[in-house]
């Protein structure tokens, strides 16, 4: 593919820009994700909405932008180098492609729309104790009583449960041999009676996990995706998207760039540690493997332009993605030392309090601790390992 940015590219490239400057919501500004509250989360999807630039990768008949691929990527570079808040991927990336692909119209009528203002906040109830890798042994059972589904079972690692209208869920509902064959996709109303979110509070001291109970839940069967016992295929064209998601490039460029920054004004025997020819060596290895990365990202960007779904090879932008985030994350704790340790939980947004260390020390630990999370959700990467040896490799 083509990647020279042409005039138009570049006056484009203006435009965003300058919308960035203009409507960002500045006081989010150095907010760590662990603080934002549900209305930071919607703040810049709501004012994307209103521009009609919440969904750029949807087809235009449902809300995209019809933006080319070099366009997509100009707006995530310039929204990586703002540092906005991605609207988050539940509804965006990963439900509403299933919809449009496999929804019935009364389902895109309803769901699109909300997706798109950020009214309907959604989770994703994939994973539960005993199915996270191995998926297709999920125990939540969904059996049909006239026109609804009653619902019984227990998720885990539920992402901002806490926030959310509605959860997209994997449930039992027929025991095929073949596990994979007895498993629907079910939209399931978060106010209904009989469902419990229970936090799960991780090792930086967040709450962005959850439980989900459901016990004897009602739900209407119209709410069912694609058809019944049919839902893996959907489950597995999510993941897809999901994959690709995760490798964000253009924030980890950025990251890098503060990470040169930090480099410069840390001192190792007198002089800045990014003039050690150690550390400015691990920093040039991070650069040369996330440039590789941008240009399989590119890669599978340009395929997905020609209508062809992110297939087994969006396994490899997970995982190099995820390890690069991690290795950015290793090397400011590296890089900041001893004043990684100092952790100040869970201040309330406003406290008048001195940071240890520069201020760039600051949540270097919780950062670190929190991204090991990348290399394990969306599918672990040694479940992707698996994916590419099988479905790439053909091994
Ligand atoms: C922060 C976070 C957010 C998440 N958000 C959500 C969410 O919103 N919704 C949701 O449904 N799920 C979510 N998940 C769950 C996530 O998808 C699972 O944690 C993941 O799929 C791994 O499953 P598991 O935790 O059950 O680990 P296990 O499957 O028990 O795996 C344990 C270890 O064994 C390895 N392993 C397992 N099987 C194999 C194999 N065949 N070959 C090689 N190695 C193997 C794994 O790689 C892992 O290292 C989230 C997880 C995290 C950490």
């Amino acid at each position: 593919m083509d990647v020279e940015f042409t005039p138009e590219d570049n006056a484009f490239r203006e435009e965003v820009r300058s919308f960035i400057a203009e409507n960002k919501p500045a006081h989010l500004d150095g907010i760590e994700r662990g603080d934002l509250t549900k209305e930071d989360f919607l703040a810049w999807h709501k004012t994307l909405h209103k521009k009609g630039w919440v969904a750029p990768s949807w087809p235009e008949e449902y809300g995209g932008t019809g933006w080319s691929v070099t366009q997509k990527y100009i707006w995530n570079e310039e929204n990586a180098a703002a540092g906005t808040i991605a609207p988050l991927p539940f509804g965006v990336a990963m439900l509403g492609p299933v919809i449009y692909t496999f929804g019935n119209q009364e389902q895109k009528d309803w769901v699109l729309p909300g997706i798109l203002s950020g009214e309907t906040w959604w989770c994703q109830g994939y994973s539960e104790p005993g199915a996270g890798s191995d998926l297709a042994a999920l125990k939540t059972r969904a059996v049909r009583d006239g026109d609804d589904y009653i619902v019984n079972g227990h998720k885990i690692w539920t992402t901002l449960a806490q926030y959310a209208d509605w959860m997209f869920c994997l449930v039992r509902t027929g025991d095929s041999e073949k596990r994979q064959e007895g498993i629907s996709f079910l939209l399931i109303d978060m106010k209904t009676p009989g469902i419990t979110v229970r936090p799960i509070i991780t090792i930086d001291g967040g709450h962005e996990v959850n439980e989900v109970f459901l016990e004897d839940v009602r739900v209407p069967a119209k709410h069912l995706v694609g058809e019944e016992n049919k839902g893996w295929t959907i489950a597995k064209f999510l993941l897809g998207n999901e994959r690709s998601g995760i490798a964000g490039v253009a924030r980890s460029k950025k990251a890098i760039e503060r990470l040169r920054e930090i480099a410069r004004g840390e001192l190792e025997d007198g002089s800045p540690l990014m003039e050690s020819p150690a550390f400015s060596r691990k920093i040039a290895e991070l650069e040369v493997d996330l440039t590789a990365l941008e240009y399989t990202e590119l890669r599978t960007l340009a395929s997905e332009s020609k209508g062809q779904g992110p297939g087994p090879e969006s396994s490899i932008l997970k995982i190099k993605g995820t390890e690069i985030q991690q290795r950015i994350t290793e090397l400011t704790v590296e890089a900041v030392g001893n004043y990684a340790a100092p952790w100040v939980p869970q201040l309330e947004r406003g406290d008048n309090y001195m940071a240890i260390g520069a201020d760039w020390a600051e949540g270097a630990s919780q950062t670190y601790f929190n991204t090991r999370k990348t290399s394990i959700y969306g599918g672990s990467n040694e479940i992707q390992r698996n994916i590419i040896a099988k479905m790439v490799l053909g091994l």
